[in-house]
Parts: C-alpha cells; sequence; structure tokens
C-alpha cells in the first residue's frame, strides 16, 4: 500500500488527522486533570490549614484575658511561643501538641497579634523576614525572601468579655496559623516533570498508533482497489482474445478469392462464434455489475422452484445427451414457491447445470434435486465430473477466475457463470455452498426461504 503514491498520501493525511484529533483530546483531558490534582491538593492543604486553626482558636478563646498586659498572660498560656521584643528559644512543641495527627508538624507556625494589629507572640519556626504588620485577609500567600512559599490563614478571636472595652470591638485579636507550601510545590514540581517526560512519550505513541490505525482503515479501500485493477485488467484480457481472434478472421477473409465459398462460409462462422463470445461476456458483465449495484429493478414474485428445475432438465437434455452423459431430476409432489426473480433465479441454476455437464467427463452423470427442509427451498446439483481441489474452492466464485483456465476457455467458460450465481445468490438471501473431491464430483447447493404462497397473490411479501 505505501508504494502506492495515492495510498501513501491518503494513509498519512489520515493519520495527521488522526494524531491531531487524539492529541487535542489527550492534551485536555491530560490539562484537566493537572488541574484537578493541583486544586484537590490546595484544597487539602487549605482544610487542614483550617481546622488547625478552629481547634486553637476554641481552645484560646476561653481563656484570653479580658484586660491588662495580654503578654503576661499568653506567656503562661503559651510558654513556648516567642514574644514580640523578647528573645526566643527555638522549640515547636506548641506546634505539636495542637496538630496532632498531622504527619509533618514542624511546618507550621502561629502568630497572634492584638486588636490593632500588633505583633504579640509567634512561633519560632515563622518564616524570616515575614512582616510583622497585620495584614488581617483571610487567606494570604507569602513568599519569603529564600523564595519559599507559605500559605496563612487569619481568624479573628473575641475575648472572654465579649464587651472588652479597651478597642471598642469585640475583637481580641488576630491568630494567624500559617505552614510552609514546600511540599505543595514539590508535589506540583513532580507532576510538572512527569507531564513533561510523559506528555511527549504519549504524544509519540499517539502517532505511531495513529499511523497503524490509519493503515487498518485503508486496507480494505486498498484491496478493494487492487480487486478493481484486477477485474480491469481480467475483463481486458477476456475481451482481447475473441477480438483478436475475430479480427484475424476478417483479415483472412477479406483475402480469400469469392470463388472459395466453402472458405468463407468457415470463417464467417468463426467471426459468428466469436461475436457471441464477446457479446456474452459483455452481457455477463453488465449483469454481474448491476447485480452487485443491486440496481435490478423488478420486484420479486412468487417462483414455482418445480416447474424451474423441470424447464431446466428438459432444456438441458440435449446438451447432456450430445456430452454423453446422464441427466437426472427429482422434485417432490407438492409444489414450492420462493419470492425472487425467476429469471435471475433460472440464470442461476442453469450456470450450475452447464458447469456440471461441462466438468464431467463422459459417461458421468448430473443429478439436480428439488427439497424441502423445514421452511428451506433445497436445491442441488451433483456430478460426477473432475471435482475442484480443496485450495480452489474459495476463489472458484471470483469473477474470471478459473482452476484450469485454457480448460475452461474451451468449453466456452468466460470465468464468470459462478460470480453470477453468488451474486443472484446474494440478492435472494439465499445459502450456497459447495463439496467437491477432486476426480469423484462436486454439489453445489443453494438454499432459499420457501414463500408461503397464498391462493391472493395480491399478498405476496418481499424479503426484508
Ligand atoms: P467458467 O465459465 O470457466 O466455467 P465459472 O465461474 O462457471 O467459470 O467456474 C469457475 C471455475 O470453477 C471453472 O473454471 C471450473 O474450474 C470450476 N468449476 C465450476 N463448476 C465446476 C464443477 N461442477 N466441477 C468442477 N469444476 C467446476
Amino acid at each position: 500500500m505505501n508504494t502506492h503514491k495515492l495510498f501513501r498520501r491518503s494513509r498519512i493525511r489520515l493519520a495527521l488527522w488522526y494524531a491531531v484529533v487524539m492529541g487535542v483530546i489527550l492534551s485536555l483531558s491530560g490539562l484537566g486533570m493537572y488541574r484537578a490534582l493541583i486544586r484537590s491538593n490546595w484544597k487539602a492543604l487549605e482544610r487542614e490549614i483550617e481546622s488547625i486553626a478552629g481547634t486553637l482558636h476554641d481552645s484560646l478563646e476561653p481563656m484570653l484575658p479580658a484586660s491588662g498586659d495580654p503578654v503576661v498572660i499568653l506567656q503562661q498560656i503559651f510558654p513556648e511561643l516567642c514574644l514580640s521584643g523578647q528573645s526566643c528559644h527555638v522549640s515547636a512543641s506548641l506546634i505539636r501538641r495542637h496538630t496532632i495527627g498531622i504527619s509533618d508538624r514542624s511546618t507550621y507556625y502561629i502568630r497572634l497579634f492584638d486588636y490593632r494589629g500588633k505583633l504579640l507572640a509567634f512561633s519560632p519556626n515563622q518564616p524570616a523576614q515575614i512582616p510583622n504588620r497585620l495584614n488581617s485577609t483571610s487567606w494570604q500567600t507569602i513568599r519569603a525572601s529564600d523564595g519559599a512559599r507559605y500559605r496563612q490563614f487569619t481568624t479573628i478571636l473575641h475575648g472572654a468579655d465579649v464587651n472588652f472595652a479597651e478597642n471598642n470591638s469585640t475583637s481580641w485579636g488576630y491568630l494567624q496559623i500559617g505552614r510552609t507550601l514546600a511540599s505543595f510545590d514539590a508535589e506540583t514540581r513532580r507532576i510538572n516533570i512527569i507531564l513533561a517526560v510523559g506528555f511527549p512519550i504519549a504524544l509519540g505513541l499517539v502517532a505511531a498508533s495513529s499511523w497503524w490505525l490509519s493503515g487498518l482503515a485503508m486496507q480494505p479501500i486498498y484491496q478493494s482497489y487492487q480487486q478493481q485493477q484486477q477485474f480491469t485488467a481480467n475483463a481486458a484480457h477476456e475481451l482481447r482474445s475473441p477480438l483478436a481472434s475475430l479480427l484475424a478472421t476478417v483479415e483472412a477473409l477479406l483475402r480469400v478469392p469469392p470463388s472459395e465459398r466453402e472458405n468463407i462460409n468457415m470463417m464467417l462462422d468463426t467471426i459468428e462464434r466469436q461475436g457471441r463470445r464477446l457479446s456474452n461476456l459483455i452481457s455477463d458483465l453488465l449483469l454481474l455489475s448491476s447485480l452487485e449495484q443491486n440496481t435490478v429493478s423488478k420486484p420479486f414474485q412468487v417462483c414455482c422452484l418445480n416447474d424451474l428445475i423441470c424447464d431446466l432438465s428438459e432444456e438441458f437434455l440435449e446438451l447432456a445427451i450430445a456430452s454423453n452423459i446422464q441427466l437426472y431430476s427429482s422434485v417432490p409432489e407438492h409444489l414450492i414457491y420462493v419470492l425472487g426473480n425467476e429469471q435471475q433465479l433460472y440464470r442461476l441454476v442453469s450456470n450450475l447445470i452447464a458447469n456440471a455437464i461441462q466438468y464431467t467427463p463422459s459417461g458421468g452423470s448430473v443429478r439436480i434435486d428439488l427439497k424441502q427442509h423445514d421452511l428451506t427451498a433445497v436445491i442441488a446439483v451433483k456430478d460426477t465430473g473432475i471435482g475442484i481441489p480443496p485450495g480452489e474452492k474459495s476463489r472458484i466464485f471470483e469473477r474470471f477466475y478459473r482452476v484450469d483456465s485454457d480448460r475452461s476457455r474451451k468449453t466456452g467458460g468466460t470465468g464468470l457463470g459462478l460470480a453470477i450465481v453468488r451474486a443472484i445468490a446474494q440478492v435472494h438471501k439465499a445459502q450456497l455452498s459447495v463439496e467437491s473431491e477432486p476426480g469423484r464430483g462436486s454439489i453445489f447447493t443453494l438454499q432459499l426461504a420457501i414463500h408461503a404462497f397464498k391462493a391472493d397473490s395480491s399478498q405476496i411479501k418481499l424479503p426484508n
């Protein structure tokens, strides 16, 4: 397929389209998954901060002093917090106590502000150079001077005495809980790396599978194109031989003196024979193409198979006698009807009988049987002829295929007989089978659905 320019170009174009469409779908779904993953990590992180802040908030509020210097009381509540303006001992045990169940406790820090936003206390692991001014926005993301990022949550603390007089408000101050985003950023980087490496690999696989899939999709088209080409070549070949012989005879005829009347008659016979052969071939080709395109407009009628078999055995009797072949036929006493095109069914069975006689040597026999099995009519054409080699059985229904082309041509066969048989069987949704043993004979069997015949012919049903 790849050696043929048109098919190679079509395959490339198809593969490109596949790759683009699959690439876009893959990119969009990858992007969606990436965003969902980052978002869920971010939400989980915020929920964690919020729950720690909530726990601390609830345990702190009842202990907050209503008045006086809060620093002294804070020192009692949080002995391990560093107080603003005093020297600080580094310890993370406070956070540890309030964040039981959180795996990485050293990542959190606490800051406490008074209601004016003045920093009162902070945990020793708070990021360096973080501003001491309060920013009361609930959620903030801070970037420290070393580039590390922190997510911070601020909540209002209310004093035990809600009428806290000194600040004319209900707020005692603010609690700030923050955590480093190092693990989140590391996770995001890891996902980015996986995507950066995985995405080109996935795209490469998409491209390779697109090439393979486009090959698969083109295969039947290429096969049918090859068959078409083969058919054209065969048809041209079949037409050339009788035409060449016809032209040669005409040339010879022109050279024969008018006195040799006998020779002229012989040559005219040859011309007529070759002309008839050409005409048969062309009408067979036309019939085949109309059958394959299903353009035969004649509607199906009820056909009596008993009559069809009797007519055909009568018609072929003369040929059988001339070939010294015994021709038998048997039909049941009751009439068997099928729905179909009578002319086509006639042609189908006559092709089978003609072949049976043609490929049976002198002294042999041919049997035509019509039987009924349940709702199926079975026509079997059996001969004691040369048979068909097992490897050829599947090919004999191909157009112009012959097992022994020389012999077949001599008998006047066009190589289209069984192709027409198969096409008519398909149009009638009939089953066609062949059993054969070389040297012993062949049986061609046709199975057709029986039509439940009604006296009122207006009720004829067409097959689905
Ligand atoms: P042809 O016109 O050559 O007979 P067909 O399409 O009718 O073409 O048959 C195809 C080939 O199948 C024949 O060339 C012949 O070799 C084989 N064939 C068909 N019918 C028989 C048969 N009854 N016995 C043996 N060979 C057969």
